[in-house]
Formats: structure tokens, sequence, C-alpha cells
């Protein structure tokens, strides 16, 4: 099958996925309506549709975002009658984690598996004063970026926004995360850098951070959410003027010729449309910069010339440069640079006036740093494409 046959068959699947309806959670054949990923007013339908006053669309929404609760037994405010007529009617299932692993350096990562038994993977990286999950906006992705594994994937559809909100929710249910103070969470952060293009799933990826920052649920701060994406551009200002969450942008080249090439969706849209768009980022300053990631690939982009090149490509935008060591995957061609270029690249970032950290890679052990993501009913399924092929 050709590149471009390939490409078609899997956007097909994907704009079959687009209206990202919620799936019920549990199995194919549960009647039961899953809750999570359900907003204030669809929450008030449901109660209205049982006949029950708008207080109590008020209380099931604080139990289930505030208050982590897993089941309706436990929604001790309400009557008992109401939580039997809920259990019946509805679940606050989990989706089932198959995999959770724990780094040596505290790293932890989830897979997970929905109702249509897809997987997608969750990372959470543990810090001195913040706590920063990972999370996945897709099954698979549909950009072919040369250097990400994810992107090596075929099966893809959009996850739906409880998919993305339960997500954190069980990293908060695991890291017992639910009813304590801010300034004693552990998760703290968000950043959407898991499996997935967030801006080919803009709906549900703005439902989600809205439930995730309303202040009566789980709180957290928009300025503590960062959407990354690869540079597709007529979504960007929509996702910052609908949730205010931060941007970061995989720029990885500074020139159209290599972009073209290892992160293919600039072809689409170049540099000088990407960079428009992330000029317009609705308020951007220099308390609310944006972020360029930067993957550091050995003899590909990583010279001095490009260095120079990228800080006068972001002159004028309140930025920040997160240098990403590449994370090497099974079968890929690309090294990661070596510590000298990467210095040396980061200097001159910093003698630009830009703060320049170099992402230290995190849970390189179990696979779950940048770009290492892939699920394990992929890379089964793949291999027995391969035997039958
Ligand atoms: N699709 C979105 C978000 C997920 S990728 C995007 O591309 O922005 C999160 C970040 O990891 C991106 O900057 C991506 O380019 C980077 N990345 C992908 N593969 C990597 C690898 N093997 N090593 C290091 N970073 C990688
Ligand atoms: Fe998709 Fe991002 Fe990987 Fe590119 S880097 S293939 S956009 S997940």
């Amino acid at each position: 099958m050709t590149q471009a046959e390939t490409t078609t068959e899997v956007q097909k699947t994907l704009s079959d996925f687009m209206p990202g309806g919620a799936l019920a959670v549990a199995n194919p054949m549960e009647s039961r309506k899953w809750l999570l990923g359900l907003n204030r007013e669809e929450l008030s339908t449901l109660m209205a549709d049982l006949g029950e006053p708008a207080f109590r669309a008020k209380q099931l929404y604080h139990w289930i975002y505030h208050r982590g609760a897993r089941d309706f037994d436990s929604m001790t405010s309400m009557s008992k009658s109401l939580r039997a007529k809920l259990a019946d009617i509805a679940t606050l299932d989990r989706p089932t984690a198959t995999s959770h692993q724990v780094s040596e350096d505290g790293t932890q990562k989830w897979l997970f598996r929905f109702a249509d038994g897809n997987e997608a993977e969750t990372v959470f990286i543990p810090d001195d004063e913040r706590g920063t999950l990972c999370v996945s906006s897709q099954i698979g992705c549909t950009l072919t970026c040369t250097f990400c594994h994810t992107g090596t994937q075929r099966m893809v559809r959009n996850l739906t926004a409880g998919e993305i909100i339960a997500q954190l929710m069980v990293a908060r249910d695991t890291l017992e995360d639910w009813n304590r103070p801010g300034e004693d969470r552990r998760l703290t952060n968000v950043v959407f850098m898991g499996m997935g293009e967030p801006l080919y799933n803009t709906d549900n990826v703005i439902a989600a951070i809205n439930l995730m920052t309303d202040g009566d649920g789980i709180s957290l701060s928009r300025r503590r959410i960062t959407v990354s994406t690869s540079g597709v551009v007529p979504d960007i200002e929509k996702v910052g003027a609908e949730t205010g969450a931060l941007l970061a942008i995989s720029l990885h080249a500074v020139r159209d010729e290599l972009r073209n090439v290892i992160v293919p969706i600039n072809k689409k849209y170049p540099l000088k449309t990407l960079l428009q768009a992330v000029r317009s980022y609705p308020g951007l300053n220099n308390a609310k910069r944006v972020t360029w990631e930067y993957v550091m690939l050995k003899g590909i982009n990583d010279s001095v010339e490009d260095a120079k090149a990228l800080v006068q490509l972001i002159k004028g935008i309140p930025s920040k440069i997160n240098l990403i060591p590449f994370n090497p995957w099974p079968g890929t061609d690309y090294e990661c640079s070596d510590d000298e270029t990467i210095n040396k690249f980061a200097q001159i970032v910093w003698d630009a006036g830009y703060s320049a950290p170099v992402r230290t890679p995190r849970g390189r052990d179990i696979l779950a740093a940048c770009g290492q993501l892939k699920s394990a009913s992929e890379r089964a399924s793949k291999s027995r494409r391969t035997i039958s092929e």
C-alpha cells in the first residue's frame, strides 16, 4: 500500500468519528449513560428528564468533578431513591487501566482501554513543585512526523471529552488527589502532549479543558494547561479564545524545506502562516508565553545556524523554547544530538534572551517519554498484520 493510500484510509477513519459523541464506557452492551465528560448543562438536562430540580444537577456535578465520586451510592446529600434511580440509568465507571507502570524516577504511565477496545496512554510526571499530567487526545495520530512513535500508528479516532477527562480523573484517583486544598494537590498541570493532535479534535479538547478548569469542579488554573500542536493553524485561535490555555508549538525545524519533511503538516501550513497564527494567539504576553518545542535530532536540525535562525524566526513573540532530547524508539533511524551540541544550541538561544530549558527525559525506562507513546494493542495488531501480510 502506498503512503497516500494509507493516509486516505486513516483520514476516513478519523472523519467517521469526528462528531465525537460520548461512548459508553464499560462494554458495548452497556445501556446506561456514561456521565464522565458531561458538563453542567448536560447534567441538568439529565436530571430534568428524571423530574429533579436544578439544584440536584448542581449537586451531581459537584460529586462527580469536585469530590471525585465513583458511584452514586456515595452521594450522601441525595436521597437513597434518587441514588438508586441514577445507578439504574447512568454510570461513573472509569476506563480500564490495562497497564499501570511506575518508573524509577516516579513517572507513572497508564494504558487505558475504552469501550470500543481502543487504547491510549497517559503519563504523570512529578516534579519538585508541580505534577504534570500528559494526556492523549486521539488514539494514534493521522500526522506522520518522522521522529514520532505515535505517528507510525495506523488506528486513529478522536477521544471523546469524557475519555479525555477520564484520564485526569483516574490519575487523581490513583494519586488520592481529590478533596485536597489547591496548594496540596499532586496533579497541578496538564499538557496535551500525549498521543494525537489536539487540534484535530478541537471541540472535545475544549470541552475537556473547560471541565478541568471549572471553579465548581476540578478547578485547575487555565494557566496550567498547555495545548501542544504540530501547527494546525485554523484552530489555534479558537482553542485560545475558548479556553485561555497556554499554547505550545512543535516547531522542530526553522526552514520550510526541512519542516516539510519532519513535520509534514508544514506543507499545508508553512512557517509564515504558523508564525502569523501564533502572533495573534489570544492573551499572549510576557506572563503568558508560547512554548516552542524543538526536538534535538543529530545532524538534522541541531546546527549553530539552526539555533541562530530559530531566534530570528520568533523575534518579537513572547516565547519560551523547550529543547527536547530525541527519545529513541524501536525502528527509528534518528539519533539524539550529543550533549555538547545541545548545550551550544541552548547557549545561543539563551544569549538571545530566551529561557531554553533542556527537557529532562522522564520515564524512559517505561517508554513514557515524549514521542515514545504507542499503545500495546497497536503493537500487537501491527505484529499480527506483519504476519498476515
Ligand atoms: N501532536 C501534538 C502533541 C503530542 S506530541 C504535537 O505534535 O505537538 C508532544 C511533543 O513530543 C511534540 O513536541 C512532539 O514533536 C514531541 N516528540 C514526538 N516524538 C518525539 C521523540 N521521539 N522524542 C522527543 N520528542 C518527541
Ligand atoms: Fe502526531 Fe504530534 Fe507525533 Fe506529529 S509529533 S505524529 S502531530 S503526535
